[in-house]
């Protein structure tokens, strides 16, 4: 039978998965399709044609604006929540080549998993939870959904960008965990975004001066990634020095999450996806590692997070967000339109969160001197 020019590219994806991907992968031709229904791309398979909707998202391209832990006036070396986002996708991806996952699916998922993150990362959403507890509290895994379901608009016939299920089922996990384990790539990148914020937080730390390297070498994670290269770095300066730490605390975590993969999918290698998500099966670190990863974490929520200068900071951007909320349920004639209209269906409260949650830092910072500092000149004390 001879394939029409649209049906031959089609038949072309679907073939390179089936020669490239493992049988405990997702396949993009069992996807369970989208709400509304759509007719194939000509030459991108569904997951390719959810991480294009998503890079092109506006809430996509915001996370340039939003920051990961430190602020844009702290320098402009560490990560905002963008280049954080792109470090996860490609530790993820890496990862799933060679665990023979969908890849183009770990990418929608790891390009989509921050995009729902408030204005000024941790303090902005706990400011937003404390604003909304009478209105269900705010969560950013969940305003990810919002903004991918309602909040985008690029179809004239319904809002948000119609991802598949398996793209929304991944964020959706990520809120309740709970249900069915999820899929590999789901899981995948979960982890690849606590490695890849382990690495980049110790990296961020001792380049902004908040860390010093004396303070990290009683960590089991670290004595071992610098152990890792076999290269001696007794006379390096602390860039290299700092740099070689990085880029082995990456490499020490993800070899050791392929290795143990490998361990758990071996038997399981004559499984399709769905099989795998019934046994339960989980990706993880091996239990040594895990507790060194852990040891990491909690050494930086004591030394890092909690440092005196983040802290001053983040209770500064915390009480913008609470004096913005409040002045806009107040006056919600300062929204813009759409998100006027959007308060008559669900809400003042919650049409406030929606706009406050979209914002840059640097857009909170000028909503807030335009409607605060400029309206009540006493509020420059803030
Ligand atoms: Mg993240």
């Amino acid at each position: 039978m001879r394939l029409s020019r649209q049906e031959a590219i089609v038949t072309s994806w679907q073939h390179r998965e089936e020669v490239l991907l493992a049988p405990y992968a997702m396949f993009a031709k069992k996807s369970a399709g989208r709400r509304f229904h759509e007719p194939p791309h000509p030459y991108r398979s569904p997951f390719q044609r959810d991480r294009d909707r998503v890079l092109h998202s506006a809430a996509f391209r915001r996370l340039s604006g939003k920051m990961q832990v430190f602020t844009g006036e702290m320098g402009d070396y560490h990560r905002t929540r963008l280049t954080h986002t792109h470090e996860v996708a490609m530790i993820a991806r890496t990862v799933g080549r060679v665990l023979r996952l969908n890849e183009d699916l770990i990418e929608a998922l790891a390009l989509l998993h921050d995009i729902g993150h408030p204005p000024y990362g941790h303090s902005g959403e706990d400011a937003l939870e404390q604003c909304l507890l009478s209105f269900g509290g705010f969560s950013h895994n969940q305003f990810a959904l919002t903004l991918v379901e309602s909040l985008e608009t690029r179809y004239t016939t319904y809002a948000g960008l119609n991802l598949t299920a398996e793209v929304l089922a991944g964020q959706n996990y990520r809120i309740t965990h709970a249900g069915q384990t999820p899929l590999l790539e789901v899981q995948l990148v979960d982890l690849a975004d606590s490695l890849a914020y382990n690495a980049h937080d110790v990296d961020d730390a001792l380049a902004l001066g908040l860390l010093k390297f004396s303070q990290l070498q009683s960590l089991d994670l670290v004595r071992r990634a610098i152990d890792w290269s076999g290269v001696n770095l007794g006379s390096a300066n602390d860039q290299i020095m700092r740099h070689s730490l990085v880029h082995n605390l990456i490499d020490v975590q993800v070899a050791d999450l392929i290795e143990s993969a490998q361990l758990t999918l071996a038997p399981v290698v004559e499984l399709d996806s769905l099989s795998v998500c019934e046994l339960g099966i989980s990706l993880q670190f091996s239990p040594i590692i895990a507790s060194e990863c852990q040891q990491l974490e909690d050494f930086l929520f004591d030394n890092v997070y909690r440092h005196p200068q983040l802290v001053e900071i983040r209770e500064h951007a915390s009480r913008r967000v609470q004096r913005l909320f409040e002045c806009l349920v107040e006056s919600p004639q300062k929204l813009p339109p759409r998100f006027i209209d959007r308060a008559q269906s669900i809400g003042v409260e919650r049409a406030v969160r929606d706009y406050l949650a979209g914002m840059t830092d640097r857009f909170c910072d000028s909503q807030y001197r335009s409607l605060i500092e400029l309206a009540e000149p006493q509020a420059k004390d803030w």
